[in-house]
């Protein structure tokens, strides 16, 4: 089995985990109150997808 050569440095780890961010999930306004929501998700605010309420939202 192949073993590294040399030790990989601070200086060289931390410049391969620069790539190495986290991922922000697909948000959307919402076209019917305006509020950041997932997309392909009801919205949490107002309870709407495509357009029509889906889900009742309790205030
Ligand atoms: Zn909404």
């Amino acid at each position: 089995m192949a073993v590294p050569f040399r030790r990989t440095s601070k200086a060289v780890k931390r410049k391969r985990r620069t790539h190495f961010k986290l991922a922000v999930p697909g948000m959307t306004t919402c076209p019917n109150c305006g509020e950041m929501k997932l997309s392909h998700r009801a919205c949490r605010a107002c309870g709407y997808y495509k357009g029509r309420a889906v889900v009742t939202v309790a205030e």
